[in-house]
């Protein structure tokens, strides 16, 4: 099997992502996430939104958080120039079998699939559609929001006069996006419905060369601190030609996904593409009036905006690979098969779905099992916690590797004399003997 293979049937067998709808034949490019999935995709969302909103210091400015709605108005996708030729894929369609596909991705000249004739390239707009009310007409036409950054640049004087902040400020959002993507593919690379976290800098235009650089050092920073392997990104310097339709500079942080260098995420200046069109359409007006410019005396202007853009579902997938290890011959003791492979997932602690497992050593032992159920009570409240007592404790503590579990907390027969238990630790393997009543800040002590 071949890494992708096998991650994607990591995912399935131990509730990280199953395919949607299933029991229904499944929907193309739809996935849940499951019990470990969620846990680990909030853990990532958690992590950016402390990183952008808490621990980050730029030279100047202020970061505040967001939630906009996912339908809008309509008219603000004229404005962002989604609804425009834009946001839009080049296809060419089978004259026989209507397939259609993306036409930088087809070499022949013929249908792929049926031999038959292609039509000339179109263009086909991504922005997927819905009717709002009970009328299906185009007057109810509207969209699922194509990125989440559009609901920042409409509320940015709500957000500017409510929070009084001065240029430079920040807005950081977490949210679902949709597109109706021609050729989703790679699991969860590329879908319909994704999630994006999504940061704006607004700033005087002098200088939005200036935060382009910082932003960028910064999110490839977040990458490398969570554990991502130098040698597995990279950084594409994005030409004029490929540029998204709003970006003066552009670049992408690219992953070594199994299917080869795709990005993760991109940093883009935005310009003043954004506010002046918003106050074109809208007919607001949207300058900012800055009464100290670096440049001294007074200027209205529209702020540059300095965009980082990344996907939680794409994120999550890089992480689980990077993470990805198979130990040959096996890292337990007791493993006794040493033909056997261990998989092992090193996630970084801060976005591992389980951080504890509760094992009683044997499980037919009454007394073992009560006390093991009782320490995992007294943990689940405060890490997230697993209680195992199927299969020999070797088996248990594989499991376990393979979730990437931090500590497994052995409950064993000195346990019900002493009240102590083994603390496993994941990567290091060490055994320590610690007292139950001090688990709960010893793990904590870990944790930090
Ligand atoms: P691509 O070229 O791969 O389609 P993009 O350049 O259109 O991506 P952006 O519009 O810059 O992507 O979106 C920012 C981020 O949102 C991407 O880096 C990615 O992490 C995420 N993203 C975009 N489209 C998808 C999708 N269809 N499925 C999952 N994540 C996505």
């Amino acid at each position: 099997m071949d890494l992708m293979s096998k991650i994607i049937s990591l995912c399935k067998r131990r509730g990280f992502v199953f395919p949607s709808s299933e029991i229904y034949g499944g929907l193309e490019s739809s996935y849940d996430f499951g019990p470990l999935g969620v846990e680990m995709k909030n853990n990532i969302k958690k992590t950016w939104w402390s990183e952008m909103t808490k621990f980050q210091n730029p030279p100047a400015g202020g970061i505040v958080g967001l939630d906009a709605a996912i339908l809008m108005n309509p008219e603000i996708w004229q404005a962002s120039g989604h609804l425009a030729a834009g946001f839009a894929d080049e296809l060419v369609e089978c004259k026989n079998c209507h397939k259609r596909f993306k036409a930088d991705e087809i070499k022949q000249k013929v249908c792929p699939d049926c031999q038959g004739k292609l039509t000339k390239p179109r263009k086909f707009n991504l922005m997927m559609k819905t009717f709002i009310g009970s009328v299906e007409t185009e007057a109810s036409t509207t969209y699922l929001r194509a990125e989440t950054c559009q609901g920042i640049y409409v509320n940015f004087l709500n957000v500017l006069n409510s929070m009084r902040l001065k240029i430079p400020f920040g807005v950081a959002q977490i949210g679902k996006a949709f597109r109706n993507e021609i050729t989703p593919k790679d699991f969860i690379y590329r879908t319909r419905e994704f999630e994006q976290m999504e940061f704006q800098w607004f700033c005087y235009p002098k200088e939005a060369k200036k935060y382009f650089d910082y932003w960028k050092k910064e999110r490839i920073k977040w990458y490398l601190n969570l554990g991502i392997k130098k040698q597995n990104l990279r950084i594409k310097e994005v030409p004029a030609v490929e540029r998204a339709h709003y970006a003066r500079q552009q670049i992408d942080i690219e992953y070594k996904f199994p299917f080869g260098w795709q990005e993760i995420e991109g940093v883009h200046n935005r310009g003043d593409f954004d506010l002046s069109n918003h106050a074109k359409y809208s007919g607001k007006d949207l300058r900012y009036y800055d009464e100290d410019p670096p440049a001294g005396g007074k200027e209205k202007y529209f702020p540059y905006i300095i965009e980082t853009s990344a996907g939680a579902d794409r994120s999550l997938f890089a992480f689980l690979c990077d993470a990805y290890q198979e130990v040959k011959g096996g890292r337990t003791k007791t493993t006794k098969a040493t033909k056997e492979i261990e998989i092992l997932l090193k996630l970084d602690k801060r976005i591992t779905p389980i951080k504890v497992a509760v094992l009683p050593l044997v499980r037919n032992k009454l007394k073992l099992v009560k006390k093991a159920k009782e320490v995992y009570r007294l943990l689940k409240a405060h890490f997230v916690c697993q209680y195992d007592e199927l299969g020999s404790i070797g088996r248990r503590y594989r499991r376990q590797d393979e979730v990437g579990t931090l500590w497994c907390i052995t409950i064993d027969f000195d346990t019900l004399k002493d009240d102590t238990v083994t603390v496993r630790d994941r990567d290091t393997m060490k055994q320590e003997r610690e007292k139950t009543v001090d688990l709960i800040e010893v793990l904590n002590k870990n944790l930090k």
